[in-house]
This record gives C-alpha cells, sequence and structure tokens, in this order.
C-alpha cells in the first residue's frame, strides 16, 4: 500500500506537498502503508469540501439520511473481515477482537439510523395568537479526531451521529491506525454523496490540529488523552466560537466487596481489563481494588486466569493479546512496569516481553498484574493504557469509594456485591460517567458512555451523542 491517498469531497488526493509517511505493523515491524501526511492546505481542503456537500445533505429527507447510514451498517458487516484484517495488521489487536468492532459500529450505525426521527423539537405555550417550537439545527461541518485503539469501529461508528443529524464531516484518524479509515471512505463513497465523509490522515500537530483551529468546523469532537483534550478545548477557540466535546482517559476502579460472587468478580476483573486489545482501553478497570478477607485468594485465581491467555500473532484466530500499537506505547507500558517495581508494587504474573522468540520482533507486553499497590503511586493513580492492573486492598466501604474516587479521572467504574444497597449506594457515591454492577467492560448501544472531571465533556453512544450534533433554534409565530 504504497501511494493510498485521501478522501476529500469524494475524490481520492495525495497531500499537497507530496509528503508520506510510514504504518507500521506494531507485531512485525515491517511498514505496511505510505500514507498522505496532511496539513492546513489539505484539511482546509477537505473543510470546504464538505461546506459545499452540506446545503443538500442537511436538506435531504432525514429518513434518506438515515437509510444511507443503516445501508453503510450492512457495508461494514459484509466487509468486516477485511475491514478487521486492516485494523490488526495497523494496531496489532487479535483479529477476533477487530472482527467484533466492525460488528459493533454496525450496530451503532443502526441505532444512530434507528432513533432518527427522535430528533424532534417542542412547541412551548405562550401568548394565545402566538406558536412557539423548536428546530433541532445540524452545526454544519464536523471535525471528528479518533485515537488508536478500535480504529474502525470509532472511524465509522463515531460518524453516524453527526451525519444522521445532518451535518457532513472531515474524519482524521490516529497517525498510527488510518488504514480502515480509508477503507471506510471508499466503501462509504458507494453509498454516501460526495464530500459528506472526508478522511484527511497525518499527524495530530498538523492535520489535526488544522481540523481542530479551523473557522469552518463548529463543531469538534475528540477521542483521545487528556492532554492532547486540554489543549484541544484551547486550540478551538482560536479563531472562532466552537463546540468542543472531549472523551478521553480512564484509571477506572474494580471494586470487590466481601459478598460479591468471587467467580464473576474473577471474570469481571479479567474482562474489564480488555487484555484481549491489551489492556488499550480508556474504559479499562485498571485498579482492582479487593475487599482484604477475600484477596489472597481473588489475587491467586485471577492470577492463573490472566497468566493462561495467550499471547501470539494478531492475525492467529486462537490469539488471546496481540502487540501494542506503536514503539512509544510500548515504551510507556514498560516504563511503568518498571515504576510499579521501584515503587515497591509486586509483580504477580507477566511483568514483560513474553518468553516466545517468535515475537521477538513485535511490541508485545505479557498481560500484568501487580499487587500490594499504593492508592496514590502513580501505579495507582496515572493512566497506563496497556496490559496492567494494579491490586488495592481496602477493609471498609468508605475506604474503597475515597480510594475509587481518589484520582482525576472518572469514566467508568465497576462494583461487585450481592447486597442491592451496597450496590446502589456506590452507583451513586462514585465520581464515575458509567458504572457496571456486577459486570464489566461491555457497552451497549443506546447507552450514554463519557466520563466526568479529566476524562472528559460529553456523552456518546447513546441518544444524548445525537442531540450533541445539533443546535436548538426557536421559532416564535405572531399570528393573533
Ligand atoms: P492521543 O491523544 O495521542 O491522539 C488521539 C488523536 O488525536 C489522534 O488522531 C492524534 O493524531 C490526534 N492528535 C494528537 N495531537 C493532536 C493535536 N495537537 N491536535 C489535534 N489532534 C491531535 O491518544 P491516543 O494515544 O491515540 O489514544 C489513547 C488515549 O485515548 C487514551 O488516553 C485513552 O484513554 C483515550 N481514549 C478515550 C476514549 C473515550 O471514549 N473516553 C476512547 C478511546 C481512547
Amino acid at each position: 500500500m504504497d501511494d493510498l491517498r485521501c478522501l476529500v469531497g469524494g475524490r481520492w488526493v495525495a497531500a499537497a506537498s507530496g509528503e508520506t509517511f510510514e504504518s507500521v505493523n506494531p507485531a512485525t515491524g515491517e511498514v505496511i502503508a505510505r500514507l498522505p501526511r496532511c496539513r492546513a492546505e489539505d484539511v482546509d481542503l477537505a473543510v470546504r469540501a464538505a461546506t459545499d456537500a452540506g446545503m443538500e445533505w442537511r436538506a435531504t429527507p432525514i429518513l434518506e439520511r438515515a437509510r444511507m447510514i443503516g445501508r453503510l451498517a450492512d457495508s461494514l458487516v459484509e466487509h468486516a473481515d477485511e475491514l478487521a484484517t486492516l485494523d490488526v495488521v495497523d494496531n496489532g489487536s487479535p483479529i477476533r477482537e477487530m472482527r467484533n468492532d466492525a460488528h459493533i459500529a454496525a450496530a451503532q450505525l443502526r441505532y444512530f439510523a434507528g432513533v432518527a426521527l427522535q430528533l424532534r423539537g417542542e412547541t412551548i405555550p405562550g401568548e394565545h395568537g402566538r406558536l412557539d417550537y423548536t428546530i433541532r439545527d445540524p452545526y454544519g461541518v464536523v471535525g471528528r479526531i479518533i485515537p488508536f485503539n478500535h480504529p474502525l469501529m470509532f472511524a465509522a461508528g463515531r460518524s453516524a451521529a453527526p451525519l444522521v443529524a445532518g451535518n457532513t464531516a472531515v474524519l482524521k484518524p490516529s497517525e498510527h491506525t488510518s488504514l480502515s479509515a480509508l477503507r471506510l471512505g471508499e466503501l462509504a463513497t458507494e453509498i454516501l454523496p460526495p464530500g459528506v465523509f472526508n478522511v484527511v490522515t497525518g499527524y495530530g500537530g498538523e492535520a489535526g490540529d488544522a481540523l481542530v483551529v479551523h473557522p469552518g468546523v463548529r463543531r469538534l469532537a475528540f477521542t483521545g488523552s487528556v492532554a492532547i483534550g486540554r489543549s484541544i478545548q484551547q486550540r478551538a477557540a482560536t479563531h472562532v466560537v466552537k463546540t468542543v466535546t472531549v472523551e478521553l482517559g480512564g484509571k477506572n476502579p474494580i471494586v470487590v466487596f466481601p459478598d460479591a460472587d468471587m467467580d464473576a468478580a474473577i471474570d469481571g476483573a479479567l474482562r474489564g481489563m480488555n487484555f484481549t486489545w491489551q489492556g488499550q482501553s480508556c474504559g479499562s478497570t485498571s485498579r482492582l481494588l479487593v475487599h482484604s478477607s477475600l484477596h489472597r485468594d481473588f489475587v491467586e485465581r485471577l492470577a492463573a486466569r490472566i497468566d493462561a491467555l495467550r499471547s501470539g500473532p494478531p492475525t492467529d484466530e486462537a490469539t488471546d493479546t496481540g502487540a501494542i500499537v506503536h514503539p512509544g506505547q510500548f515504551e510507556k507500558v514498560m516504563g511503568y512496569i518498571a515504576l510499579g517495581r521501584e515503587e515497591g508494587a509486586r509483580v504477580v504474573v507477566g511483568g514483560g516481553r513474553p518468553p516466545d522468540s517468535a515475537l521477538a520482533a513485535g511490541l508485545f507486553v505479557r498481560p500484568t498484574l501487580f499487587d500490594g499497590v499504593a492508592p496514590g503511586s502513580r501505579l495507582a493513580q496515572e493512566e497506563i493504557f496497556g496490559p496492567v492492573l494494579a491490586t488495592i486492598v481496602f477493609d471498609g466501604y468508605d475506604e474503597a469509594l475515597a480510594i475509587a474516587n481518589g484520582v482525576g479521572y472518572g469514566l467508568t467504574a465497576s462494583v461487585y456485591t450481592r447486597d442491592v444497597s451496597t450496590a446502589h449506594r456506590f452507583a451513586r457515591d462514585v465520581r464515575a460517567g458509567y458504572v457496571w454492577v456486577n459486570d464489566a467492560s461491555r457497552h451497549f448501544p443506546g447507552t450514554p458512555y463519557g466520563g466526568v472531571k479529566d476524562s472528559g465533556v460529553g456523552r456518546e453512544e447513546g441518544f444524548e451523542e445525537l442531540l450533541s450534533y445539533t443546535q436548538v433554534k426557536n421559532v416564535n409565530v405572531n399570528f393573533g
């Protein structure tokens, strides 16, 4: 894939400068593609194309827009294997998970297509001889910046709501994982009018920043790290006022109370870490808070389950856990494992590369469980975004809650207990945007996902996301 192009106004274009950058398979170290290195000039063309396509798109009946998004969902399912393979070679996650992502993305598209007609306004009672009603207006051009961990799922799933609501979109995928977004663009050209959905590739500080500051983009949606999210909140206001949502990181607690179903909680601790995409998930429950009465047994049994996960080539259907996405992320994960040891925590399983020499060329890290982690240590406070789970022991409800809430993040939380009061109390008291009771990791279309505190602003995957791509216009009619 030496000559990939960006999708701008329905045409495939190189960067104006002619420059390209490489995409590398993290499981093998091979260069797999060269992509256009877009900058401000290229992004400007994409925003203009999206603006030009906008008038006709917003005038297209909403059910017709929804029908096209539904057809795109069908196309994702039809091409699930191919799209999954692109994600596998681009980001190193196992094929089973990346195939599942294509189906999840299709479900998200169908959800937003299905609720399209709910995008309605209100009538507001007022004076006799007067009618007051509201309309949900699209913004125009939406800028969509996404991270590397679920390339297709975010590229497709997070574009559905803006498009159904009548906006056009310019998508900037991660520079590490752009392939499936371009293939998605290709599939979209068979269904959507030219310019409605555009894809520009490039580095965050170049193509990404150009989209953030562009005055023609009044609605920006960012998914990524806290540091970049904060800078985007500032940069977005450079030229014009914008609506910006930021879906950011997490250091999420999973709390196991003494009356929990142990088997279910061990399953939850394993699943919640999303080891099957190397822990690279904002929602990973990466702080395991276990009651002291269960602690020893729990850690021993969980360690055995983690140890049984099979590291292997991500293309292999039998692989449980693949490669870390890029060298910088790999070094970061290894650095946190070293730091955890320095801070006095104990590695129970994992803690480095897998011994298998066949994996030596790739960025593999064994799923790692730490025990004896101090709640205030960096290992317990900072998002690693890798396969590293930190165990913390507690004795009572108040202590568990204080630890759970004692980080800057507030994305997800999970609680395991058989006591209905403890469950609801914890759900009420924990500072998080998404709480599981006796479960972890699973998402369901239609349920709002997003964080509080440094984990971000905004809710996605639910009806709120659709509304968030509209602005309310009030019409006050005097007919008296
Ligand atoms: P990142 O912040 O490094 O990059 C995310 C995207 O922003 C990429 O497309 C990148 O090119 C772009 N970008 C980088 N610098 C930019 C700049 N200055 N201006 C504009 N765009 C810029 O994040 P990442 O490493 O790709 O992903 C990991 C992070 O994403 C983690 O913190 C994770 O928790 C978070 N995440 C959050 C959610 C959520 O829904 N809350 C979901 C997935 C990932």
